[in-house]
């Protein structure tokens, strides 16, 4: 579904991504982690081409992003993408914010749209809260309509960069549920957090960056519990508190 082929970016010239390998399948659910700076929003954002590669090639369903002739606007409609911020428009209720975009771009009819809206809104349970504005919703459930606007589109594959790392921790919960339930039913997913619950219950796999580079990819437990780098070690000792043992003097030759 989605392929990096020894893919390299730089920003002037500091290496951001440094020859990425990785292929994600139909369905899978992936983790990235890693410190602030490893690259990981900039590795998100080349697969909708928000970011463009120097090196490399990326598929995302067949389509060549090197291909000039890709269609950057077919591209989009396959990927929805969920922020940190949620950048709802703060003009428009939640409803006119989840029709809006499959009015214009996919040419839905206003009663269409609607309905299907309402049918997103259940599914994120905030079927109450249709009429409301952005500044009438609390994070959580400003992150669940975005989510949902992002769902209107019927894409293929969704990317979420640290979508719950702006709300109150109650309100986390909330978010990652209707990010479960999404994975549960299928949706190809590819999300930045540091929220190992959600990772432990729905992540596929695994991936560790650190300084523009894969670290290491393994399943849940391979990177949280039992990591092979001593950085991956580090990281998980740092963010997660996980009591990690060193046994890098003895083991670790790289
Ligand atoms: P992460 O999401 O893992 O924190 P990013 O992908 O945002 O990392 O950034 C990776 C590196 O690239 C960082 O050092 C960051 O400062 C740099 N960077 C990100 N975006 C830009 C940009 N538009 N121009 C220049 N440098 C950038
Ligand atoms: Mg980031």
């Amino acid at each position: 579904m989605i392929r990096f082929i020894a893919a390299n970016k730089w920003f002037n010239s500091h290496h951001v991504l440094k020859n990425i390998n990785l292929e994600i399948s139909r369905g899978e659910v992936i983790v990235i982690c890693g410190p602030s700076g490893a690259g990981k929003s900039t590795l998100l954002r080349t697969i909708n081409k928000l970011e463009q590669i120097d090196e490399g090639e990326i598929i995302v369903d067949g389509m060549y992003l090197s291909d000039p002739k890709t269609d950057l606007t077919s591209l989009r409609a396959e990927i929805g993408m969920v922020f940190q911020h949620f950048n709802l428009y703060p003009h428009k209720s939640a409803i006119k914010n989840i029709t809006l975009a499959p009015r214009k771009i996919r040419g839905l009819s206003k009663v269409q749209a609607t309905e299907r809206a309402h049918k997103l809104l259940e599914k994120v349970g905030l079927r109450h809260k249709s009429d409301a504005y952005p500044v009438q919703l609390s994070g959580g459930e400003q992150q669940r309509v975005a989510i949902a606007r992002s769902l209107a589109m019927e894409p293929k594959i969704m990317l979420f960069d640290e979508p719950t790392s702006a709300l109150d921790p109650e309100l986390i919960n909330e978010v990652l549920d209707v990010m479960i339930s999404l994975a549960r039913e299928g949706m190809t997913m590819v999300v930045v957090t540091h929220e190992i619950g959600f990772a432990q219950k729905v992540a596929d796999r695994v991936v560790f960056m650190d300084n523009g580079e894969i670290i290491e990819i393994g399943t849940p437990p391979d990177i949280f519990v039992n990591p092979v780098h001593q950085r991956t070690r580090n990281f998980m000792s740092n963010v997660f508190h996980i009591p990690v043992f060193d046994f890098a003097r003895e083991q670790e030759s790289s």
